[in-house]
């Protein structure tokens, strides 16, 4: 079986990027692992796809993602729009709004998406394997005369095991420039194309088919993989320091929450939730992609407040307990939490020193914490780290070392904000990928 390219991992990118490749004529195969395809997009936005962001900013698309190489991503971004995405999605008739900071989502099911990107794969004639397992990947080198050269082969069966040193075969043939690159063990046989594409994404969900299946391609190649971490999840907190809070699970209040310091503090205004193990919500979610372990967050409670000046009107003023007045800021479970801490502060408020109040507000306005960890990849939106861009083009999301090796999607060092980012950075490398093996295919003939 012969491609002009094969794709692996029919999520959000693979699926975008074979749709494209197919209809500018290239022959495609899609495999993925799984019976269903897609199954992020489904359960995506609350089972509504937060599909693109508004707010992206062509210009400047950097902003809204995280890299250890922040402006690999402008290229891709800037040369497909989120405009672009739902120029498709208004054709296909989905209907959608807008909700919170620029995010649009779907009106009815995320599974629309799903069918409008299965739609433009028939437009392209794309071929889908699935369930289907890539035993081994082999790169044919065309030696100058066209004879077929060396392939690096192996160690990235599904059964895991560390891929990379790989087996050395000797592969012979009639391989002319151009043709043949790639050979592919498969549980469905053997496949040959020219270009690779790695839509494999990240490692969050592994219940939902995630595996390590693209970083183990990219060490297979001698391409880099910054350490993938857990992004966009919950943090936990421990210990006698997280007592009070252990009993606010459920609880539910706008926050501005940051982390770092000067050059690299990352600050974000959203909602927090407690948990049972610690603290979500989009703000803790946003903020969980940029914090390093071992480091503190610090959380004001009462953004837009002057807590200190409220608290110190209300000692003028009042004789309720300092827990009810704290109450008129924020919530009244947390403002109890925060009073049964001290009892200098479980009494009216006129009797309590200015001190305690003083430091009260403060820990409102500026409380830091240090997250014991993450919720791990079973509750992470996504992964960051991955393929290093500096192995890649940002023109083309092609290896600079590997030629016909492509990297597109989550499995790049490339994360999204929350809110629509993610989805659009898989539709922009794909689309860039797909116009790179178009090219490749224009040159080789
Ligand atoms: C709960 C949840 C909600 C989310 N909501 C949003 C949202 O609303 N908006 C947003 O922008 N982003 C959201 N995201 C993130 C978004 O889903 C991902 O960033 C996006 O799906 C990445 O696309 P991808 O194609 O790179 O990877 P994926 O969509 O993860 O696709 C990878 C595909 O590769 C296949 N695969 C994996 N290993 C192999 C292998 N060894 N062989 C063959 N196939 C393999 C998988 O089965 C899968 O089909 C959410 C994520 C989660 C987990």
């Amino acid at each position: 079986m012969k491609f002009d390219a094969v794709i692996i991992g029919a999520g959000a990118a693979g699926l975008f990027c074979a749709a494209q490749a197919g209809q500018r004529g290239l022959k495609v195969l899609l495999v993925d692992h799984s019976e269903r395809i897609g199954e992020k997009i489904r359960i995506s936005g609350g089972g509504r796809c937060n599909f693109t962001n508004r707010d992206l900013d062509p210009r400047a698309p950097q902003k809204h993602f995280v890299s250890a190489n922040p402006n690999f991503c402008r290229s891709a971004l800037s040369r497909y729009t989120p405009q672009q995405f739902i120029e498709m999605v208004d054709r296909h008739g989905i209907a959608h709004h807008e909700k919170h900071k620029g995010q649009l989502f779907c009106d009815g099911p995320s599974q629309q998406i799903i069918d409008m990107l299965l739609a433009e794969c028939a437009a392209g004639g794309v071929q889908h394997w699935q369930p289907c397992t890539v035993k081994s990947v082999a790169f044919i080198a065309p030696d100058a005369g066209g004879a077929g050269g060396v392939g690096g082969v192996g160690g990235v069966g599904d059964a895991g095991g560390v891929g990379g040193a790989g087996g050395v075969g000797g592969v012979g043939g009639a391989n002319g420039a151009g043709a043949t690159r790639y050979q592919l063990d498969t549980s469905r046989g053997a496949v040959e194309a020219a270009s690779l594409v790695i839509a494999t994404g990240g490692l969050s969900i592994p219940q939902l088919g995630a595996s390590d299946f693209g970083y183990r391609v990219a060490r297979q190649f001698g391409v880099d993989v910054i350490a993938p971490r857990p992004a966009l999840v919950p943090l936990t907190f421990g210990g006698e320091g997280w007592a009070p809070y252990a009993g606010l699970a459920g609880l539910a209040l706008p926050v501005q929450i940051e982390t770092g310091t000067k050059k690299e503090r990352m600050a974000f205004l959203e909602d927090l939730l407690f948990t049972h193990r610690g603290l979500s919500g989009p703000a803790v979610l946003q903020i969980s992609s940029y914090w390093k372990e071992g480091t503190p967050l610090t959380i004001d409670f009462a953004p837009g407040a002057d807590v200190a000046a409220a608290l110190g009107a209300a000692k003028a003023r009042s004789r309720k307990r300092v827990a009810n007045e704290l109450a008129t800021l924020v919530p009244s479970r947390l403002a109890d939490a925060w009073v049964g801490e001290d009892a200098a502060l479980q009494r009216p408020i006129n009797e309590a020193a200015d001190r305690v109040l003083n430091a009260l507000s403060e820990r409102i306005a500026r409380w830091q914490i240090t997250p014991a960890g993450t919720e791990g990849y079973k509750k992470a939106e996504v992964t960051a780290g991955g393929v290093d861009t500096r192995e890649l083009s940002s023109q083309s999301l092609e290896s600079r070392r590997q030629p016909g090796l492509y990297f597109i999607g989550e499995v790049v060092d490339v994360t999204g904000w929350l809110g629509g980012y993610n989805f659009q950075w898989a539709w922009a490398s794909a689309f860039a990928c797909a116009a790179a093996l178009q090219e490749a295919q224009a040159n080789a003939q």
